[in-house]
């Protein structure tokens, strides 16, 4: 009995999460945005619209009950929602499976009240994964979705630095982390389009990029 308890939750362990796609023959990249609603999320989306672009939002349940009109506004213009736990908690990695399954689940309740929808794409905060969190997912039947382009949006300072650092490592099929908590991040998406226009990339979902569902039905 314990054997076999070790034995799943090692094999939990092995879910796959998706970091990007790694045979693209296309110049196709898709963007995502951690930790919002924020009141920076607006300007993030304008910029999205006049460059025709959706993205891919990892939304946080506490922020949802403060900005769910941006929620539905984000939604309503066809970019996909995704679940980021309730509270963003930097214990998150030591919650209990059972505690986890919750942060989430409470958190596809408040998207479903919002927009309608149920979100099958999880991202744990911090990018940590382990046991409990695997364990939490397979109850729960998100994909966990990664990056391959972690931009550090919320470290770096200088924009230039930023822009520098996302536009040397755009490949295909690379999936780029970045949060809409901020106006410099806004500014370097600004730059960034004019960068993936001049090089030909387009900008997916990732419904697109990676042939998965993204709701439940
Ligand atoms: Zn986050």
């Amino acid at each position: 009995m314990t054997i076999f308890g070790v034995f799943e939750i090692r094999l939990n362990y092995f879910l796959k999460a998706f970091h990007q796609q790694k045979n693209s023959q296309q110049k196709i990249i898709s963007l995502t945005f951690d930790d919002g609603p924020t009141e920076f999320t607006p300007r993030i989306l304008d910029i999205l619209e006049k460059n025709h672009a959706k993205a891919t939002f990892f939304c946080i349940g506490k922020q949802i009950e403060k900005y769910p009109e941006i929620l539905r506004n984000t939604s309503n213009l066809g970019h996909i929602i995704g679940n980021h736990t309730f509270h963003h908690s930097s214990k998150n990695g030591f919650y209990s499976s059972q505690k986890i399954v919750e942060e989430i689940s409470s958190t596809n309740e408040i998207i479903f009240d919002t927009i309608n929808l149920k979100p099958k794409l999880f991202r744990p905060p911090f990018g940590i994964t382990n046991p409990h969190i695997a364990d939490a997912i397979s109850q729960t039947k998100h994909d966990v979705i990664g990056w391959s382009l972690r931009s550090l949006d919320t470290i770096i300072d200088d924009e230039q630095k930023l822009f520098d650092r996302i536009s040397s490592k755009i490949k295909p099929g690379c999936i780029v982390l970045m949060h809409d908590t901020s106006d410099k991040t806004a500014n370097v998406l600004e730059q960034l389009f004019v960068f993936l226009q001049k090089e030909n990339y387009k900008v997916v979902l990732l419904d697109e990029l990676l042939k998965i569902d993204v709701y439940e039905n």
